[in-house]
């Protein structure tokens, strides 16, 4: 349920909704916007409720139901538009934000030079899975903790943040001390574990839908981020499972536009699983631009035929710079830069 207060609400009675939830056993979320206040009324049980229970309260102006199943991820609790700032980049806005990198993180000599090779082409966000989830047990799982030290110092080298994957609830805060984003896999968007507890770290996140669900079911996965009060939360499409194998995913190019009619928060794309080939990925990157996606993640190797994770899918370094200066002019026609 959403409680809509007068423009020009005094704080006493924002208070007195948030008591009468608190009172009912409900909880709240408070989205204080530039001239109107929104309370969420959370709970399970909120349908069984009468509107009227905060209608009647002083500096209500409205209360609404909301009938999808996603609350603090929608445009009913939030209007505006989220920003995410990632040391200082902002995402949402004008700026498309390029994240570039290897699948994962395979040597020190690897990393750097793929950080090098990124940066130098523009890209503002460094990737590199340290905490893989492979679906074979037997496919390399990623360097883990040393993975994260190099992470490390690629960024301090580079002056570049970082995102890498979280795999585990309880190597949240250890992936969090290292990364400046951390990545929620396609294979863990329904991790309820996993998103609470990175909902509970506060870091910014970057969800990755399921290759089997429904965009609402990748919002109501992101209210689980939101419900603990981080809302730095940016969605990530990268393509979900049909009946078509000529690529790895099938892109879902419409979910970017749905996303950003139903819900605030900033969505990317990556074309690099959802293409499965290299030779795929330039053409749905810049598509992905045109549609409105507010970033790219994209895997570029160093030498993708040694690559030890999908490297044939990974741009080389020169593949990378020219796709780059081609989604700089793709950009400009939608009224964004790279
Ligand atoms: C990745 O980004 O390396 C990755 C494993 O992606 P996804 O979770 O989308 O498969
Ligand atoms: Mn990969």
């Amino acid at each position: 349920m959403i409680v809509e207060m007068r423009t020009g609400t005094i704080p006493e009675e924002i208070d007195g909704v948030v008591k009468r939830a608190k009172s009912l056993g409900l909880g709240v979320q408070l989205n204080l916007g530039t001239d109107k206040t929104v309370v969420a009324i959370l709970g399970s049980n909120t349908g069984q409720l009468s509107t009227d229970t905060f209608a009647v309260l002083p500096g209500v102006e409205r209360v609404t139901r909301i009938m999808k199943p996603y609350k603090l991820a929608s445009r009913e609790f939030k209007s505006e538009t989220s920003l995410v700032y990632i040391n200082g980049i902002e995402i949402g806005g004008k700026r498309i934000a390029v994240m570039a990198g290897p699948c994962a993180v395979e040597s020190e000599e690897q990393l750097m030079e793929a950080a090098r090779v990124v940066k130098e082409c523009g890209a503002c966000i460094l990737r590199g899975g340290a905490f893989k989830p492979r679906t074979s047990p037997f496919s390399f799982q990623g360097l883990e903790k040393v993975g994260l030290e190099l992470l490390a110092r690629a960024k301090e080298r580079y002056g570049m943040p970082v995102i890498t994957e979280a795999v585990d609830p309880h190597h949240v805060n250890m992936v969090a001390k290292y990364a400046d984003i951390l990545q929620v896999g396609s294979r863990n968007m329904q991790n309820f574990a996993l998103l609470t507890a990175i909902g509970k770290s506060k870091s910014p996140v970057v969800l990755k839908r399921g290759f089997s669900s429904t965009v609402t079911e990748w919002l109501t996965a992101a209210d689980y981020l939101l419900a603990g009060e981080n809302n730095q939360v940016i969605l990530c499409e990268r393509g979900i499972r049909t009946f078509e194998d000529s690529t790895r995913f099938s892109l879902d190019i419409s979910s970017i536009a749905v996303i950003k009619k139903f819900s605030h928060l900033p969505v990317i794309v990556d074309p690099s699983h959802a293409a499965g080939h290299y030779s795929l990925v330039p053409a749905i990157a810049k598509a992905a631009v045109a549609a409105g996606a507010d970033g790219l993640l994209i895997e570029v190797h160093p030498n993708p035929k040694e690559a030890l994770v999908d490297g044939l899918q990974s741009l080389t370094p020169s593949d990378f710079a020219r796709l780059m200066e081609e989604l700089r002019s793709i950009a400009k026609s939608v009224g964004k830069y790279i």
